[in-house]
């Protein structure tokens, strides 16, 4: 089969090779892969940048890439019951270990023992791959393989938005952030009632995307200080700041802007990863008297969110095609990587389909939906 590789320690140091199709345990299923996307986690392994190089490591090369994915089961093993051969499936990229205790406790997405799929494992750029049955997700049929393969990381950003509560409609949101997942945040928070959302952005080519997914104000960082945001947000809040306040960069900066805006007694949630080791919090003022709930975000509830992610999917509530830049072809996977690497921003979200045939549909699905073909 055709699969994505990556070869050597470096940037790039990635090639299409034929490998064998993997063969499956007992309690695993084989997918025949339909669509795939690229996500940050696969533009840090292609980078070969310092977290890669201590997380995967040489040791574990030749690894395939890849762990966003929507497919067809070709074959289930001896001991699979919930899945069958024809269903419609995407994979949780987090393959909790059921003993672990987070997991008896219904926080499979956080296990100690997790591995990650396309980090820890062999991943999903391929025309196959093998996942254990405890982490597929059957998919509705009305969700196009182009959507489905996105729901890892939609599903971060339904978790984001909703938190532990879903106590969201009618509220003030701030996004700090513009990267895809904070525009998927942004599409969610709209479908689920949140009354007033201000986007926090630097990419002019996102936030363009953000106000198609429904962001009521964009607030620019190249044109408006952090103190101008902030009298703005509580201008629009009675001056009170916002009710919840998702952090979706990582970073000093973004964090400090993420707790400034939020009201006394909201909800801070940080989804972003520093490249710091550390970053100063103002722990008194910003979440002691502010009376702050701070929910740390980690992947998505397995498979509560999933759940919630079929619905709004499958009855159209919420369209995420703005998001989907880009559909390629597999083997054009080197494009896709390099457009998300250049600066100023280029694609948000690209999706590769090892079979031409179902390109050629997912390029006319998207062209119907806009104005334009989608470009590839
Ligand atoms: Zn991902």
């Amino acid at each position: 089969m055709k699969a994505v590789v990556k070869i050597r320690p470096e940037r790039g140091g990635t090639e299409l090779q034929d490998v064998d199709a993997p063969t499956i345990k007992p309690d695993e299923v084989l997918v025949r892969v339909q669509a795939t996307s690229i996500c940050g986690t696969d533009v840090h392994i292609y980078e070969w940048n310092p977290w890669a190089q201590r997380r995967i490591g040489e040791k574990r090369l030749p690894q395939i890439l890849g762990h966003e994915v929507a497919g067809e089961v070709v074959e289930v093993g001896a001991s699979v019951r919930s899945i069958k051969k024809g269903d419609y499936i995407s994979s949780e990229t987090h393959i909790y270990d059921p003993g672990d205790l987070t997991s008896l406790l219904g926080q499979r997405h956080i296990g100690e023992h997790m591995q990650i799929l396309g980090v820890d494992r062999d991943g999903v750029f391929a025309e196959y791959v093998m996942v254990p049955e405890r982490v597929c997700w059957v998919n509705a049929r009305s969700i196009p393989p182009e959507f489905a393969s996105v729901q890892e990381p939609l599903g971060n950003g339904v978790y984001a938005v909703l938190g532990e509560d879903a106590d969201v409609a009618g509220k003030s949101m701030v996004i700090v952030g513009d990267g895809p997942t904070a525009l998927f945040a942004t599409g969610v928070a709209r479908a689920c009632g949140v009354a007033k959302i201000i986007l926090v952005g630097y990419s002019d080519f996102n936030m363009d995307i953000a106000k198609k997914m429904g962001a009521d104000y964009i607030l620019d960082i190249k044109k408006s200080t952090m103190e101008e945001r902030h009298q703005f947000i509580l201008e629009q809040t009675g001056g009170y700041g916002v009710d919840i306040s998702l952090e979706m960069v990582g970073g000093e900066v973004p964090i400090t802007e993420a707790f400034t805006h939020l009201r006394k007694g909201g909800r801070l949630t940080a989804f972003g990863i520093t490249t710091e080791a550390a970053v100063p919090i103002d722990y008194n003022n910003w979440i002691v008297f502010k009376g702050a709930q701070i929910h740390g975000i980690n992947g998505r509830k397995v498979f509560d969110t999933w759940y919630r992610m079929r619905g709004l999917l499958a009855g159209g509530r919420l369209d995420i095609s703005p998001v989907i830049t880009h559909v390629m072809a597999l083997e054009a996977y080197e494009k896709g990587f390099e457009m998300l690497l250049a600066e100023p921003r280029l694609a948000a979200k690209i999706v590769l389909f090892p079979d031409h045939g179902e390109l050629k549909a997912a390029k006319e699905r998207l062209s119907e939906k806009r104005d334009m073909p989608a470009a590839d």
